[in-house]
């Protein structure tokens, strides 16, 4: 029997992109499908991630036209990481791929991926970019340094991974056991286990419009990865707090001493500077604890991550 494949395609105000990338991730299927490497209900699930613009207008046009194509709107915009979850939630099949829709992550590399699986065995097969030639320096730099910091924090991360990815179905029911709040899917996802494979690939430029992340969203994924993956900074804050409560200590032992040998002078800016310095530093491990306190105020409401506006 052959696998029943979905391709589920976030997307968030894609107009521009979507009637270029529609027909490939249809050729996709079909030459799968030809090929006699995915049954013939497999399907492309684009998920309408609350767009303003004609992205669901084009979507329902495209899964009137061709069998292959699949939407779900959501109520509003939940983001990236929520859009792709609820494509894989809605997705039927037993062989699940995750890919954006400007075409960035090359679509003719599902073909490898459903070959890892079917031939290899593999449960979870990662898309990994051979190179970072088409990102700017900063993206690069920062991006290699974030997945560098992720290791040193004991967060098992695939390096130069992102959401190009296939699921089997064990591997994605597996997955959606995980019920948290504050999602990092390519931190999760290596959490699963089973057999995994990497398909190596070569990203491109978006094909139209604009990136949907902007440094904003980009910094608060980044952040949300370390924070829900890992409690080491907090163990830090606490080193960092022996150290310095160690450093006090012997300054309060100098600063008595000179005071019995009479050598107390002004003193002000002294003063001035261990306070603002621990002030800083009890701001910083307050604001860390809390943040962390924030995550789990926001686990414990177990509040729906979304809600389904409508199918097509
Ligand atoms: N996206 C989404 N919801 C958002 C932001 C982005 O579903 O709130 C989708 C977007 O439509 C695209 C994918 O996520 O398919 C990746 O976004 P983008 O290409 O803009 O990011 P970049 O490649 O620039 O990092
Ligand atoms: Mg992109």
């Amino acid at each position: 029997m052959l696998p029943q494949l979905t391709i589920v395609v976030p997307c968030y105000n894609e107009q521009d992109v979507l009637p270029i990338s529609t027909p490939v991730f249809v050729g996709v299927i079909r030459d799968l499908v030809e090929k006699k490497l995915v049954s013939e209900n497999s399907r492309v699930m684009f998920v309408d991630d609350g767009s303003r613009d004609e992205t669901w207008r084009l979507i329902s046009e495209f899964a009137n036209k061709h069998d292959e194509v699949k939407g779900v709107r959501l109520s509003r915009n939940r983001g990236h990481q929520v859009a792709v979850l609820a494509g894989m939630t809605e997705a039927q099949g037993d062989l699940i791929a995750t890919i954006d829709a400007d075409l960035q992550d090359d679509p003719a590399v599902i073909e490898q991926m459903v070959l890892k699986s079917t031939q290899d065995g593999c449960d979870i097969v990662y898309g990994v970019r051979a190179d970072r030639s088409t990102d700017t320096v900063f993206k690069r730099n920062t991006a290699e340094q974030y997945y560098k910091l992720l290791k040193f924090l004991g967060v098992d991360i695939v390096f130069n991974h992102a959401d190009f990815r296939l699921l089997s179905r064990r591997a994605l029911d597996s997955l959606l056991e995980y019920r948290e709040t504050n999602l990092f899917l390519r931190g999760i996802v290596p959490m699963i286990g089973y057999r995994s494979g990497v398909v190596e690939y070569s990203r491109s430029e978006r094909q139209a419009g604009e990136s949907k992340y902007p440094l904003a969203k980009m910094v608060s994924l980044a952040w949300e990865g370390v924070t829900s993956l890992s409690i080491r900074p907090l163990r830090l804050i606490t080193a960092l707090g022996v150290v310095i409560s160690m450093l006090a200590f012997a300054t309060t032992i100098f600063a008595f001493a000179a005071a019995l040998a009479g050598a107390s002078v002004e003193g002000w800016a002294s003063v001035i500077i261990a306070i603002s310095f621990f002030g800083g530093v009890q701001l910083l491990a307050l604001g860390l604890i809390g943040e962390y306190v924030g995550k789990i105020y926001l686990e414990v409401k177990r509040r729906p991550k979304y809600f389904v506006d409508s199918r097509v």
